[in-house]
């Protein structure tokens, strides 16, 4: 029972063979995690049943870049693990994304040492900034959709010579900050 049910089994669809291809891309990205600290376990929670990034078409987790288009950085990078992050990129198929998950990924977070690369995208070009510490599933999901829209829209920018620019989407907190301390009332009803 599908769609096709619900048709006339003579039934002709005409798209453009562009729409065809981005909705292929954008309901099949295949993420490749570079997981290196506590980021990381967020983004093994958007895999599992409570939040199934399933649902969207981009739970095949590939550790091999050569099938991954979608690049998840989550988590500091140090600068020896740099030119490994760096290769693996570089292996990467086009057309590919790339998520900066988390502030430590996008800024170097806390650790403001030298042994900690500030920001991937001094590196590397970088898509979408999830933000938080860690960022939880929702928001990384909210990641992966907005670089599905961008698919959907054929909005790859390119410079002169061919090459793709990075799309630089930094995503609103979806929280709503308290005062700390909060207010506690003991035998409130
Ligand atoms: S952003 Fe926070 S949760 Fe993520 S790797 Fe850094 S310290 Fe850990």
């Amino acid at each position: 029972m599908g769609l096709e049910s619900a048709l006339p089994s003579d039934s002709v669809l005409t798209t453009s063979l562009n729409r065809v291809v981005n909705w292929a891309r954008r309901s099949s990205v295949w993420p490749m995690p570079f997981a290196t600290a506590c980021c990381g376990i967020e983004l093994m929670a958007t895999a599992c049943s409570r939040f199934d990034l399933a649902r969207f078409g981009a739970e095949v987790m590939r550790f091999s870049p050569r099938q991954s288009d979608l690049l998840i950085v989550a988590g500091r990078v140090s600068v020896k693990t740099l030119p490994v992050l760096q290769r693996i990129y570089a292996q990467m198929a086009e057309p590919k994304w790339v998520i900066s998950m988390g502030a430590c990924a996008s800024t170097g977070g806390v650790f403001d040492t030298y042994a900690v690369v500030q920001g991937v995208d001094q590196f590397i070009p970088v898509d979408v900034y999830v933000p938080g510490c860690p960022p939880r599933p929702e928001m990384l999901i909210e990641g992966i959709m907005a670089i599905q829209r961008i698919i959907d829209e054929d909005n790859i920018p390119r410079d002169p010579s061919g090459k793709r620019r990075a799309l630089n989407i930094a995503l609103r907190p979806n929280y709503e900050p308290h005062a700390q301390p909060l207010p506690v009332t003991i035998g409130a009803t």
